[in-house]
């Protein structure tokens, strides 16, 4: 367990940042270069600069991730934080950033390329093997995967079987911590997991079910934080020894600025209500990284479903997701000095 040390010594609240590559159908720059990176490639750098209108922006984060980094290259970087669930913490990795910078690629893959999975099923992937290669020592572990969204301040359970629709009578959602720490959302679909395959038939489930709506910027943009929770058991049977771990994998919405998405009416509600969550995030992990008393758990749904998995010592990382597109400038700007603030 020598690697959670030293992730306690540094801390318990990371941030990377990831830049996506220019897509085939984003023209290619003619502005020049906007980022610079240190000239290796090997994804070591920590800095990342951004210029506008002549003015060079620097920040400096746990980890920078160039264009060019692989999923793999990626996971690597996030493998012992998916590790240290199997050992009983509880953990919460984050994709921020405006729609179509890279969240669902990061954490779930491209559909239909297998060798650019995404953090989530590479995750899984690992701690099932992890889960069988443990047998020998006397551990068994049970696991149970529940998926939500929270679209508008509301929870929809993403595994429920029937279909549902905003406000359905019946299912308040309501959430209750418990005062050993675990979280309970009533009437949320909670499954027994036994394989990686299992969770990728769930995750393909959950995704048909997930809201999606039009902006300008990008067709399929996801409105709604989408949270995917796996809750590990581990008991070892000659020691007797016990573990309770949780990973928190979450997609937030998009975090553009009103005006840039044309927002009227239900959409000017919903972009309110990202607006007021992710705010209450920053809040949240502001307050935890600077160790105030007072942490604003409760202002948001995200937040107070996520409080156990938030303060004490449990584990965070936040990627912050870039788009290399110079009309994105603006947004990029606001992404990192989120990341920044929380950093
Ligand atoms: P978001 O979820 O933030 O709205 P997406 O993950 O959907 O953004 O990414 C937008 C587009 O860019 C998608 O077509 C996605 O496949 C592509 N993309 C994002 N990041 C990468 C990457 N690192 N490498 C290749 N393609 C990427
Ligand atoms: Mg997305």
């Amino acid at each position: 367990k020598l690697h959670n040390t030293i992730l306690e010594l540094k801390g318990n609240i990371r941030v990377f940042c990831r830049v996506r590559p220019l897509l085939p159908d984003e023209s290619c720059s003619t502005e020049g270069k906007i980022f610079s990176y240190p000239t290796s490639m090997e994804a070591c750098g920590r800095g990342i600069d951004l210029a506008q209108n002549g003015q060079k922006h620097s920040f400096t984060f746990d980890k920078v991730f160039a264009p060019e980094a692989s999923q793999e290259e990626v996971f690597v970087e996030i493998s012992q934080l998916v590790q240290s669930a199997l050992d009983g913490y509880k953990v919460c990795i984050f994709a921020y950033g405006q729609t179509g910078s890279g969240k669902t690629y990061t954490m779930m893959g491209r559909p239909g390329h297998p060798e650019e999975k995404g953090l989530i099923p590479r995750s899984l992937e690992q701690i099932f093997q992890t889960k069988q290669s443990q047998q020998p020592q006397g551990w068994k572990y049970e696991m149970q995967v529940s998926m939500l969204e929270i679209y508008n301040e509301t929870i929809r359970d993403l595994l429920s079987t029937t279909r549902q629709e905003n406000g359905t009578p019946g299912k308040q959602y309501t959430i209750k911590h418990d005062t050993s720490g675990n979280t309970h959302v009533s009437d949320l679909t909670v499954v027994d997991v036994q394989s990686a395959r299992e969770v990728a038939f769930l995750l393909n489930q959950a995704a048909n079910s997930r809201s999606v709506g039009k902006t300008q910027m990008n067709e399929q943009s996801s409105r709604s934080h989408f949270v995917f929770t796996l809750r590990i058991y581990g008991v070892n049977e000659s020691t007797e020894q016990q573990v309770q771990g949780v990973l928190n994998l979450i997609d937030l919405a998009g975090s553009e600025r009103l005006s840039k998405s044309g927002s009227t009416g239900d959409r000017l509600k919903e972009t309110q209500a990202i607006n007021k969550s992710l705010s209450s995030l920053s809040d949240v992990i502001f307050a935890l990284a600077k160790k105030e008393d007072h942490v604003p758990f409760r202002n948001s749904k995200l937040t107070y479903l996520l409080q156990p998995c938030l303060g004490g010592d449990s584990k965070t990382l936040m990627f912050v997701n870039i788009s290399p597109d110079p009309s994105s400038l603006g947004e990029s700007l606001c992404s990192l000095r989120f990341a920044s603030r929380v950093n």
